[in-house]
């Protein structure tokens, strides 16, 4: 995996991604937080929201089994799936029991983990995204970069161009109305020859066995009810204990995501029922990671994740690179904690460095995720597995040189003494390495010809 620093000079060189990035992230940032004022009991349902996720890890084992029962007394049936493989072949499976040379797919991050879509071009079967951004990516080779607006560094421009060489010729307007009629257009036939439909879960209820599913377009209750067979790829953590934990996640969700009081569609399954909706369901339980995660008692809280993006438009991070540098499904700052936890540290080292610990995400996180915490919680242990990390040695000397005020002063004077000389009105522009790391991308102030000791001591 290409490392952060590396992707995100890549893409900070992209004038046309900030600009889209910047005012896509400003308008949901402004939504979102008057979405929010509106409720003055905002912080009792975060607190609600993460008392809730933190009950549900802490009894995980009983809830999955209470979830398994209750889907099964339903009609529905229940795979079990360790990692992506596991989970790959049970849609592959379910797709040639029934003839389907396509599935239509729900936008899913779930999905996009696993790499369903490939999984299933390898075994010949067409995954059709049918979420008018995942259309978008999936027409133009390319993958998403937001979780909550997946092609966020596209313009309108660029979609009426991308439109008109595939799916609709002839389209002249960028107007989204145009836009949106395009797609309909295109999928409308789809949807109703489809034999298959796929989709991830938003929540799945202990209690009840019913899947829940919110969208804005409409484009998931057809996938989910239209096609005879349907298959739901569910990460263990998606579970809430009871039918009433959807009244409080139904508020954080809209308002911390998109900025509305309420989902557009907010759909629920409970197996199946004679005549209505798919005739066949099956729910992929996954692991993939996620037992692992569990158990590491500080990363846990990145399993609270309700996948909002709050944080993602309050990163000033992120909201500068996009989301493509963090080279994973899950960008920004849940994908700084998350995608290491999932796939190990070892390939994804930069990850928990590529935050400025501003703590906005905390902030505005509806369940209350310390992200903070958890990413130098991460950067410890990057350290720690790397026993010569320059960072470690750094740190050490430090704690060497403050140790002893002689130390210290002696460590002032070389510092004046072989800066000075480098710094141009003011400020140092090309430090030697390892230093270069700073000034490649930024200056730096250079060291007072006087330092404060010195000034004090004349003073006296
Ligand atoms: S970490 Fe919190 S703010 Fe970020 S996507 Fe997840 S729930 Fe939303």
């Amino acid at each position: 995996m290409t490392s952060f620093p590396e992707a995100a000079r890549a893409e900070l060189a992209n004038a046309q991604l900030r600009t889209n990035l910047r005012r896509a992230t400003e308008t949901i940032r402004a939504k979102r937080a008057r979405a929010v004022a509106e409720l003055p009991d905002w912080e009792e349902l975060r607190e609600a929201g993460r008392a809730i996720k933190r009950q549900v890890l802490g009894n995980l084992d009983s809830y999955l089994v209470e979830f398994e029962s209750a889907l099964q007394a339903a009609g529905g049936r229940v795979h079990w799936a360790r990692d992506a493989a596991e989970a790959n072949a049970v849609v592959v499976e379910v797709a040639r029991r029934h003839g389907a040379d396509e599935v239509v797919k729900v936008k899913s991050l779930t999905t996009d983990e696993i790499e369903l879509n490939e999984a299933l071009a390898a075994a010949g079967i067409h995954a059709l995204e049918t979420d008018f951004a995942e259309l978008i990516l999936q027409l133009d080779g390319d993958w998403s970069s937001h979780i909550l607006v997946p092609a966020i560094h596209r313009n309108r421009s660029e979609i009426r161009d991308l439109f008109a060489r595939t799916i609709a010729p002839g389209i002249s307007s960028n107007e989204p109305a145009a836009l949106a009629e395009a797609s309909r257009l295109y999928l409308r036939e789809r949807f109703l020859e489809a034999r298959v439909g796929v989709s991830g879960a938003n929540f799945g209820i202990a209690e009840t066995g019913t899947i829940c599913v919110v969208e804005s377009e409409g484009n998931g209750r057809m996938c989910t009810t239209l096609p005879p067979v349907l298959v739901s790829i569910l990460g263990i953590e998606k579970l809430l204990p009871r039918f009433a934990d959807l009244e409080v996640f139904l508020q954080l969700l809209p308002r911390s995501s998109t900025g509305e009081r309420m989902n557009p569609y907010t759909s629920l399954w409970t197996g199946v029922t004679d005549g209505d909706g798919p005739q066949e369901l099956h729910v992929v339980l996954l692991d993939n990671g996620r037992t692992r995660v569990l158990a590491d008692t500080v990363g846990r809280q990145a399993l609270h994740c309700i996948r909002c993006s709050a944080c993602l438009n309050v990163c000033p991070v992120y909201s500068r690179t996009g989301g493509h540098a963090y080279g994973s499904i899950y960008p920004g700052p849940i994908g700084a904690i998350l995608t290491p936890q999932l796939r190990g540290i070892d390939e994804t080292a930069s990850l928990p460095f590529a935050s400025s610990l501003c703590g906005a995400c905390y902030e505005v996180c509806p369940v209350k995720i310390d992200i903070p915490q958890v990413l130098l919680h991460l950067r410890a242990k990057v350290v720690d597995a790397d026993g010569r990390s320059p960072k470690r040695a750094l740190m050490h000397l430090a704690a060497w040189v403050f140790a002893s005020p002689r130390r210290y002063v002696l460590a002032q004077r070389l510092a004046v003494l072989f800066t000075r000389p480098l710094a141009r009105a003011g400020r140092l522009q090309k430090l030697p390495p390892p230093l270069s790391a700073w000034t490649r991308a930024r200056d730096l102030k250079a060291p007072a010809r006087t330092t404060f000791r010195t000034w004090w001591a004349g003073r006296r």
